[in-house]
């Protein structure tokens, strides 16, 4: 019998934090999930990102608002346990510009907490800021953490180069495309996780 890395139901290219992250959801639905990238999850961009929740450089839409609030409430949870790696950092954040008056907008307020800084407060040269609290990822620990959780849901880190999607793998073929994740499963979070997200709830 074929193993389920040499049969995998789903190929993701790429063991940064997207490539884990996607792999995770699939593979803890039931799919069998080979992971393939040229550079282990401590080699990549990610492993040296800053690593803190916030939208930045992404559309403000309601599609965007609908993901940060679900990865704030993923992180909120993965924070009240230290071995992730994630935990809610409190700093500022400050502009050299004129700042906005009123009260914190969008994300700001969602996140809660969030207080305009006092000028003695800010560093020199700054003219505004907002002092908050939030999720803020050590990387090669988080990276380390998913790393290990994909492995527990069985999927599988294969270091390789992709060179084309349609060598990469049979599963690169259309007519492998056919599986279905099993029918029992439901590919979105639970409703409860959801429903604190400000997401839609699907009805059963
Ligand atoms: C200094 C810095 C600070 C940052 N701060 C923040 C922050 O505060 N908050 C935030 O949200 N984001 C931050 N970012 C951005 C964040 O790091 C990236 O958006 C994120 O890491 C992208 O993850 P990724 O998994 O898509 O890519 P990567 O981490 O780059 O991983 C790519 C993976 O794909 C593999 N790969 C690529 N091509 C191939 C191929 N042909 N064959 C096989 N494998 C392949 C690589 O080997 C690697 O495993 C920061 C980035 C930097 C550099």
């Amino acid at each position: 019998m074929m193993s389920r890395a040499a049969a995998p139901d789903v190929l993701v290219v790429g063991a940064g934090v997207v490539g884990l992250t996607t792999a995770i959801c699939l593979a803890e639905q039931g799919l069998a999930v080979l992971v393939r990238a040229d550079r282990p999850p401590a080699g990549t961009t990610s492993a040296v990102a800053g690593a803190i929740w916030g939208p930045h450089l992404v559309e403000d839409s309601e599609r965007t608002a609908g993901w940060r609030r679900e990865t704030l409430a993923v992180l909120r949870e993965l924070a009240a346990d230290p071995a992730t790696g994630v935990r809610i950092a409190s700093g500022i954040e400050a502009t050299r510009s004129e700042p906005e008056p009123g009260p914190p907008a969008g994300w700001l307020a969602e996140l809660g907490g969030a207080r305009r800084c006092e000028p003695d407060a800010l560093p020199p040269g700054f003219r505004g800021g907002w002092h908050y609290p939030a999720p803020l990822a050590h990387m090669p620990t988080y990276l380390e953490y998913l790393r290990a959780r994909l492995e527990r849901a069985g999927g599988t880190l294969e270091l390789a180069t992709v060179r084309s999607l349609a060598a990469a793998h049979p599963l690169a073929r259309p007519d492998r495309h056919r599986r279905q994740p099993r029918p029992h499963r439901v590919l979105h979070r639970p409703a409860r996780r959801r429903a604190r997200a400000g997401l839609p709830v699907p009805a059963r």
